[in-house]
């Protein structure tokens, strides 16, 4: 259901795979999901932010004999506020983590902001005292990490305590801040909270490289799995389809075993995206926002689809027919891989370039020069229908076998034909034929080059 503020975390005493109760606060309508079994323990009530709201909250605190302000006069309270940064390897900066959720909480009062994009938070309610917890969610995603034993625990996204959990007391409260740093150590917590930041931003960063390409861009509460398993990345939309038939196989493929725990666990939260932190390397920043690109250029593809359809003939082909390998041009249903991994290794270079590094070709010279990566899958093309060979400023590099005199064919009006008709690369070269009449010869003879 997706708690909003714990208000306690789970009963020590039980099992690592039992499910347990979860306590928190709700409005007094609140609509339980269907299925989901609670007890009301009591009712309560919460005073107006107000100043007199804050004596009836003092007074109500010293009659039960809590004592609020842990000799801090009971009436000065805080607003919350701070950053939240994290390193880049690019850069070697700490850069804001961008639009995550910030809660603050003492005792039954939870308030909630969202960093922005200098990873600055600022919350509206003012406290004595707070737990203060980032939580890697927004209304584009929520990130969640595989926990180690509590697999249920799923059901969260990753967080992170500020103060490890204890409370920021008085003045404290407006002056927080949260640096996470690059960790060797792949197992550990840091790297995995290094790494949901990072994965954070490479979303974010990308809706603003699509809207400068005006490539429509809408991610919409996608369940992302960041996982501490070496550089892969997945985009299997189980969720956003609804539909769950092919997860044994795709985490067979994935993890290379099914685990009943863990199938159970991920059945109940269906991934939509998963993206790989397992490779321990000097460029891990890079590695992952590449990993992102590549990821979300599938789910740009399966939102402009409209089609769960072709999308489950896509995990079929890449899970079931030619699981690791992506087949060859003469499998049954390449076209589809064909189609949408061209797209997706063609967007995880071009916006490294652009984002990046716009004043080297390096990039795009993957493009051009390994278009040929899995021989069948045209990497380059959407490059070369846009580019003419000395675009870049001369320093990228052409492989001389691609026959590429077409030019000005922008990224969105070759993504515009990623169409829930089009499963075959042919198709796509005769609709942009008929579209770009005058380059109707160049583009035949560069698809020709391509082998199609
Ligand atoms: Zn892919």
């Amino acid at each position: 259901m997706g708690i909003e503020g714990r208000l306690l975390d789970e009963l020590p005493s039980i099992s690592n795979e039992q499910i347990t109760w979860q306590y928190t606060r709700v409005s007094i309508n609140y609509p339980f999901n269907n299925g989901i079994y609670f007890e009301i323990l009591d009712t309560l009530y919460l005073p107006e932010e107000t100043l007199q709201g804050e004596e009836i909250e003092d007074e109500a605190f010293s009659i039960v004999g809590l004592n609020n302000s842990k000799g801090i006069s009971a009436k000065t309270r805080y607003n919350p506020h701070g950053f939240i940064r994290v390193e880049n390897t690019e850069t070697n900066f700490f850069e804001g983590v961008k639009n995550v959720k910030i809660y603050a909480r003492n005792w039954f009062k939870i308030a909630t902001t969202f960093t922005n994009e200098s990873g600055e938070f600022y919350i509206n309610k003012r406290f004595v005292s707070a737990k203060v917890t980032v939580s890697f969610q927004n209304s584009h995603v929520n990130i969640k990490t595989i926990p180690g034993v509590r697999l249920w625990r799923v059901a969260y996204c990753s967080r992170i305590f500020l103060n490890s959990y204890n409370k920021i007391q008085g003045a404290d409260l407006t002056n927080i801040s949260l640096n996470l740093g690059i960790n060797s150590d792949l197992s550990s917590r840091g790297s995995r909270d290094w790494s949901a930041a990072t994965i954070n931003n490479a979303i974010e960063d990308m809706q603003n490289l699509c809207t400068s390409e005006n490539i429509p861009c809408a991610f919409n509460h996608l369940n992302v799995y960041a996982i501490n398993w070496n550089d892969m990345g997945a985009a299997p939309m189980f969720r956003k389809m609804a539909n769950s038939s092919l997860l044994d196989d795709f985490i067979n493929i994935t993890f290379g075993f099914v685990s009943t725990p863990l199938l159970v666990a991920l059945e109940q939260y269906l991934p939509d995206v998963l993206i790989g932190y397992g490779d321990n390397n000097n460029s891990r920043t890079l590695a992952i926002n590449q990993t992102v690109f590549h990821e979300f250029g599938h789910v740009l593809h399966y939102n402009q689809l409209q089609s769960n359809s072709w999308w489950m003939n896509l995990i079929s082909y890449e899970t079931i027919s030619h699981p690791g390998d992506y087949g060859d041009l003469n499998s049954n249903n390449s076209g589809y891989a064909a189609i949408a991994e061209s797209w997706s290794f063609f967007l995880e270079e071009y916006f490294a370039y652009r984002k990046f590094s716009p004043t080297d070709s390096r990039f795009l010279d993957n493009l051009n020069l390994n278009g040929f990566t899995f021989n069948w899958i045209p990497e380059g093309l959407p490059l070369d229908l846009l580019d003419t060979p000395d675009m870049w400023g001369g320093t990228d590099t052409e492989n001389p076998i691609i026959s590429d005199n077409v030019l000005g064919i922008s990224v969105s009006q070759y993504f515009s034909n990623l169409t829930s008709n089009m499963t075959e690369m042919n198709q796509i070269r005769d609709a942009l034929m008929i579209n770009f009449p005058t380059q109707s010869t160049e583009i035949q003879s560069l698809y020709n080059s391509y082998g199609f």
